[in-house]
């Protein structure tokens, strides 16, 4: 099989970080182009915009669309028209319903459209799932604290409204959860603070249910300083399972299982190998879903302005 000569739209913080030793380290994907109104790396064809791309560099079979949720529908919908497959970067819309027609789109021109969440490809979180799947779950507690400035210095669109603010980070957890947990889970109430200066949340408490009344807490907070949290703990009726450092750890009760380092965007390179090859898509949406819902019956608390500098 020759390799996917994908093309990665939007040279930002995650493109260079992550996408590009992701795929120069995976067999069965090249990196062939880069689409970028601002950079390029030498030694690989450049663009400055999608459409450029899609009428000068025809051999290219795929897009990875890097950019912010707000522009990826356009670019989605135009790259699968043209015959690309679509790797979409977390979350994967600005609102839910625009990926309905990116699906039929997919399905019509037999192309592949992956709404990746790369937190799921965390070595520790397929072990959580499988632990989970024969147990009585009786609490489940999520915290995902982080300082905004450290890691989303300088990017304006995250703070707009579709830039989901504290859920950009918070919805890495919620891609966890739907994936571990063995029963779907709805969201009872919700706690957004919005800074004065801002159009998304710095912070929000969650409070979730399912069928059986179990207890689902979730904590996001852009305001941490000092050590960092992402941090899942899971109480059965039998022991405890905590999940942390983003899904890299498992700890149950006093027994690690797994701490490895994360290497998530190779697994999603490789999913997205094999759903090209099978002409398949992979769109789940559940946890772009809970997010609405907060939106949805959050109650909004305004908190002090968000000043960068
Ligand atoms: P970023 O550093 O701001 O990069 C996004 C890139 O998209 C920009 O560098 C720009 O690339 C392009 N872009 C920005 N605004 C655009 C616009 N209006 N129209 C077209 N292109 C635009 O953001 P990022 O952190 O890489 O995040 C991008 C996506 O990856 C987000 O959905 C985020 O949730 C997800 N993600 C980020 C991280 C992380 O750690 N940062 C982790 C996992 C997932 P050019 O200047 O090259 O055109």
């Amino acid at each position: 099989m020759t390799a996917i000569r994908v093309a990665i739209v939007g040279l930002g913080k995650i493109a260079k970080d992550q996408h590009i030793p992701a795929i120069a380290e995976t067999a069965g994907i090249e990196l062939a182009a880069i689409v970028s109104r601002n950079a390029s790396i030498d030694g690989i064809a450049h663009y400055a915009t999608l459409d450029e791309l899609l009428e000068s560099a025809r051999d290219i079979d795929a897009v990875a669309l890097c950019t912010p949720p707000q522009v990826r529908h356009a670019q989605a919908a135009t790259a699968l028209k043209a015959g690309k497959h679509v790797l979409l970067e977390k979350p994967p819309g600005a609102t839910v319903s625009e990926l309905t027609p990116l699906i039929a789109v997919a399905r019509q021109t037999g192309r592949t459209l992956f709404a990746s969440w790369h937190s799921r490809f965390a070595p520790a979180v397929e072990p959580a799932r499988a632990f989970l799947a024969g147990r009585q779950i009786r609490s489940v507690f999520v915290e995902w604290k982080e300082d905004v400035k450290v890691w989303h210095p300088g990017q304006g669109w995250i703070w707009e409204p579709g830039g989901l603010g504290v859920f950009d980070p918070g919805i890495n957890a919620l891609s966890i959860l739907t994936r571990v947990l063995p029963r779907p889970f709805f969201l009872t109430e919700a706690d957004l603070s919005f800074p004065g200066n801002r159009a998304a949340p710095i912070a929000a408490r969650l409070a979730f249910s399912d069928d059986a009344g179990v207890p689902i807490l979730a904590e996001f907070d852009w305001r941490q300083t000092g050590p960092q949290t992402w941090d899942i703990r899971v109480e059965t009726d039998t022991e405890t399972l905590t999940l942390s450092a983003g899904g890299s750890r498992l700890v149950v009760d006093d027994r690690t299982l797994v701490d490895e380092k994360q290497a998530e965007y190779r697994g999603i390179y490789r999913r997205f190998i094999e759903l090209v090859a099978s002409r398949v898509s992979d769109v789940d949406l559940s946890p772009l879903v809970h997010v609405a819902d907060a939106f949805m019956l959050g109650r909004r608390r305004d908190v002090e302005p968000f000043i960068e500098g």
